[in-house]
């Protein structure tokens, strides 16, 4: 259906009326007796689709003979949610409707009620109105078989604006809709629409709970292991008679236990607070030369305990990257850890910076284990890890190397085989603009 950047011509005035939502109260007891029934019945789900559900058949029930409902997506398309008809025996008719894809170069009803934000009345549907409107004979043929003699389209607007439209069909020739009928389908339409809004609310707030809980849950996971040894640990010093050489050791290695679970948790908050964008950079001109020097004596012990040496290979006249220095040699010893990690002692780990235009890129390449191709697509997400991996991190390198490297506005990607080595590439922002010949 119609992306709203490319809208569709409206439906001229000649063939449908526009009405404003407002046109006062309902007229009628049985309008107002009609609200005050849809009202609890609208709103006693928190649920998108049921809360739908309810709409179009209160609307079948009291209103119209058709009701369908169109919403408007995140990506802008609108896309057809329910259709309902009063008889059941219209359904495989109401499912061909539901599944019809709109032409979005052709005037379309709901389309012209969320971009003028109006009622849309067609007292008539007559042959011109079916001849300007439908898109296709197929189109035609739908129309005409479901015998609607008279039509109302609504927008149901949401807090922060548009986010459909209903529409209501009547095939009745004693119900020809009017401005009465507007009232009703605009009150009915406003009830849909903060019901549809809070379920949608609601669903994004369970999303985010449920995101949370599953991050909680895997750092705790992660935690458990750290903590094991230290409880154990704690547990050996308590008895009597340990050795002293021993009693170092093992504070030892409860220190070690300790640092893990410290930079665990460290690595979670970080990696929180990157996924909501609140990263603080404060950018200075750095030569590439003083990142790599810094980040590699960071890493230089666990090289040295894997049995590997970094080695650079940077391009002459670098020009100097405009960067928040501790961020980036983050990044660097994150990839430095990651390939130190995953290769074998006597394998390859050397860092490369290129000239790239108004950029630097710079790889971080290893002769390691690799990462299979099903697995390369999900590796800068939060907290995955290739199977086999858990425990021995949080599974947040990446995805904060990825967070830190898109606030400094550069790209960051990744190259990958099986058992011949990986390479990650990322580009930062040089701090002055070469000049054209320069
Ligand atoms: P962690 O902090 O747990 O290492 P990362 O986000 O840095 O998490 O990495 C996620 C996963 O990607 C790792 O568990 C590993 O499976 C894979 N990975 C990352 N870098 C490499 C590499 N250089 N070689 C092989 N696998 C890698």
């Amino acid at each position: 259906m119609a992306p709203l950047e490319a809208p569709p011509p409206l439906i001229p005035a000649s063939l449908a009326r526009r009405l404003p939502l407002d046109l006062g109260p309902v007229g009628t007891l049985a309008g107002s007796r009609f609200l005050a029934e849809a009202g609890p019945r609208i709103c006693s789900s928190l649920d998108r689709d049921e809360t739908l559900h309810a709409v179009v058949q209160l609307a079948v029930q009291h209103l119209a003979d058709w009701c369908l409902v169109d919403l408007l997506e995140r990506d802008g398309e609108l896309r057809r949610v329910v259709v309902a008809h009063a008889d059941p025996a219209h359904r495989e008719l109401a499912e061909r409707i539901r599944r019809y894809r709109i032409d979005p170069a052709s005037p379309h009803l709901e389309l012209t009620a969320i971009r003028t934000g109006e009622a849309v009345l067609v007292p008539s549907v007559t042959p011109e109105y079916l001849a300007a409107t439908a898109q296709s004979p197929e189109h035609f043929g739908l129309l005409a078989d479901t015998g609607v003699h008279s039509m109302i389209a609504v927008p149901l607007l949401g807090r922060s604006g548009p986010i459909g439209a209903m529409l209501l069909g009547s095939c009745r020739p004693r119900r020809r809709y009017d401005e009465e009928h507007v009232r009703l389908a605009a009150e009915l339409a406003r009830r849909a629409a903060l019901a549809v809004d809070n379920a949608r609310r609601y669903g994004e707030v369970c999303d985010a709970v449920r995101a949370r809980d599953e991050a909680l849950a895997v750092v705790a996971h992660d935690l458990r292991s750290p903590l094991a040894t230290i409880v154990m640990a704690a547990d050996v010093l308590l008895q009597e008679g340990t050795a002293p050489a021993l009693r170092t050791d093992i504070v030892r290695g409860i220190r070690r236990a300790a640092r893990h679970a410290n930079r665990l948790v460290a690595e979670y908050l970080d990696g929180a607070r990157l996924a909501e964008g609140h990263v603080v950079l404060d950018l200075q001109a750095t030569s590439v030369d003083a990142l790599l020097a810094e980040s590699v004596a960071l890493v230089q012990r666990q090289a040295d305990g894997a049995g590997l040496a970094v080695t650079l290979d940077l391009e002459a006249g670098l020009p100097p990257v405009r960067v928040d220095l501790d961020r980036i040699v983050e990044v660097f010893t994150n990839l430095l850890g990651n390939a130190l990690k995953f290769t074998p002692a006597g394998g390859r780990v050397v860092v490369r910076a290129r000239a790239g235009g108004d950029a630097v890129v710079c790889t971080v390449e290893d002769t390691g284990i690799g990462i299979p191709a099903d697995a390369l697509p999900h590796v800068f997400e939060r907290f995955w890890q290739s199977s086999g991996q858990r425990g021995r991190g949080a599974g947040l390198g990446l995805a904060i190397c990825k967070g830190i490297v898109d606030a400094h506005g550069g790209r960051i990607w990744i190259e990958s085989e099986p058992g011949a080595g990986t390479r990650v590439h990322f580009t930062l922002p040089v701090a002055i603009a070469p000049r054209p010949n320069g």
